[in-house]
């Protein structure tokens, strides 16, 4: 065996490798990336730096959403239903006519259902949504894409259940519209972002890898910028939450970033000429300031509006130098890929449970691929067995024909035999068939208890898991995840294969 050769540098020995990272804290490519080749990095603010615990949002909005509902006309009884916030996941499709969540594959086919906490069955799925093309986009439908409208489905869900248990006819559509009116109306009167101010510590996990982690690309020379839609009171009070006094370097969280654009309004500020606006800031009250026109883009100022055209001619800089983290798969980054050539990288905070899961089912992994193996051999062995059972019926039939009884007898003993091979095969077809089941209902409830993995549906990407694939350059659970990695890595993707050169 050869030896180790000593390090040239004794500082290498010292960077970290990337096969040391824990699996729940890489960064995944499916595009690759240059970090090298990338001259501004920006981020968005909510669930992107400022990582919020799911629950707790989830149970704060619900009780505002409720509340406000029995406002609306909806039973009082809704203040007091049972609400599972593990219930949803993003990517959730909910069919506003007859009141269903549902969750598809890359193919946009329906391959899950619940109707309140009920798991609509198979056939059921394979009737109402299998047998023409679905249509996702249309007013029937609405699609779940960001973790604030998480809850949406929570209450929807719960107050169906709830509601129908309680013998109350629901109009399905009337639910869906009312429930995103009053959340929409809880984050807009500040019944929400008020109680999160109150109690940070509780609704979001400050990161004390954050500071060091923009530190990093600061230090490789790059330029950050903030582009968050939150407005800039709970911009500036939020980010001193998540920032402020992390570094001795920085004396405020505003000295991190070159440029700060609050209430961007994505996706607009990528399709839209939006105006960009400067907000003076009285410091003395650093909440607050009027809001004027704006002609340049610069460090220490806070603006507001904008668009992706202006962005880059004040900054000069080309769309494909800059790499833009977010976590909405829609305003974040398809609308950035689409509409500019912005690198993206997606926050995606359900990876730690999910590359947990994953790890947690590697036996039943394998196992399933041995079993789906043995499943091929049974269906080779029992078209081979098929075959020859016509076959032989041909022979009997010719050699009665022929008058040569005896020869027919021999023939038939033989396809008897043939017979029993066919039904042998189609037993150990149908206990592989259940393992295979059994099997994939132990790996889908690790993954998750209603829905399976995020990402996947079955042997398919789910269509979430597809949207990430086809927009996010790279993804990751956390931002501080990065400062594993140097700021001049070359994140590069696996190969691409096709199933031809597999
Ligand atoms: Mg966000």
């Amino acid at each position: 065996m050869a030896e180790q050769l000593p390090l040239p540098l004794p500082d290498l020995s010292s960077l970290p490798s990337r096969v040391g990272i824990p699996r729940a804290q890489r960064v995944y490519v499916n595009r690759n990336l240059k970090m090298t080749g990338i001259d501004w990095v920006g981020f968005d603010m909510d669930y992107t730096l400022a990582i919020y615990d799911q629950d707790e949002m989830d149970r704060l909005s619900i009780e505002a959403t409720a509340a406000k509902l029995v406002g609306w006309g909806w039973p009082e009884a809704v203040t007091s239903l049972r609400y599972d916030t593990r219930f949803p996941i993003r990517g959730l499709l909910i069919d506003r006519r007859l009141g269903h969540v549902l969750k598809m594959d890359r193919y946009k086919v329906v391959q899950k259902g619940y109707h309140g906490f009920r798991p609509i069955p198979r056939e059921e799925i394979r009737s109402l949504y299998q047998s023409r093309k679905l249509r996702p986009t249309t007013p029937r439908y609405h699609w779940i894409d960001t973790l604030y409208a998480l809850s949406e489905v929570a209450l929807y869900a719960g107050i169906v259940d709830g509601l129908e248990a309680r013998g109350v006819t629901v109009d399905y559509a009337k639910l869906f519209t009312d429930i995103r009116e009053c959340i929409d109306e809880a984050h807009r009167d500040g019944t929400i972002v008020d109680r999160v101010l109150e109690d940070p510590g509780r609704y979001v996990h400050r990161d004390p890898m954050l500071a060091q982690t923009l530190h990093k690309f600061r230090s490789a020379g790059k330029r950050l910028f903030l582009l968050t839609n939150s407005r800039w009171p709970f911009t500036q009070a939020m980010m001193d939450y998540l920032l402020g006094g992390a570094m001795p370097e920085y004396p405020s969280w505003r000295h991190y970033f070159d440029v700060v654009i609050c209430a961007a309004c994505k996706p607009a500020f990528f399709e839209e000429k939006r105006v960009l606006m400067e907000r003076e800031i009285d410091p003395a009250r650093p909440g607050n300031g009027t809001l004027r026109p704006a002609s340049h883009l610069e460090r220490g100022r806070v603006y507001e509006g904008g668009n992706l055209l202006d962005f880059e001619r004040l900054l000069k800089v080309t769309g494909d130098r800059v790499l833009y983290v977010g976590d909405h798969i829609y305003g974040d980054i398809l609308r950035s890929k689409k509409d500019s050539a912005w690198r993206t990288a997606m926050i995606v905070q359900e990876m730690e449970a999910e590359v947990a899961a994953h790890e947690a089912c590697a036996e039943d992994l394998h196992r399933l691929a041995d079993v789906g193996a043995r499943r091929d051999q049974l269906e080779d062995e029992l078209r081979a067995n098929q075959v020859l059972f016509k076959e032989l019926s041909r022979q009997i039939d010719a050699a009665a024909e022929g008058g040569n009884a005896a020869q027919a007898a021999q023939l038939e003993t033989v396809r008897g035999r043939v017979k029993r091979a066919v039904e042998r095969v189609r037993g150990a077809m149908r206990g592989v068939e259940a393992e295979t089941l059994a099997l994939e209902t132990v790996v889908s409830r690790r993954f998750h208890p209603f829905w399976g993995s995020l990402m996947k549906e079955g042997t398919e990407m789910s269509s979430f898991g597809d949207q990430v694939e086809a927009y996010a350059c790279v993804y990751t659970s956390r931002v501080s995840n990065l400062l594993h990695y140097s700021p001049l890595q070359y994140f590069r993707s696996p190969r691409d294969l096709m199933p031809h050169e597999m």
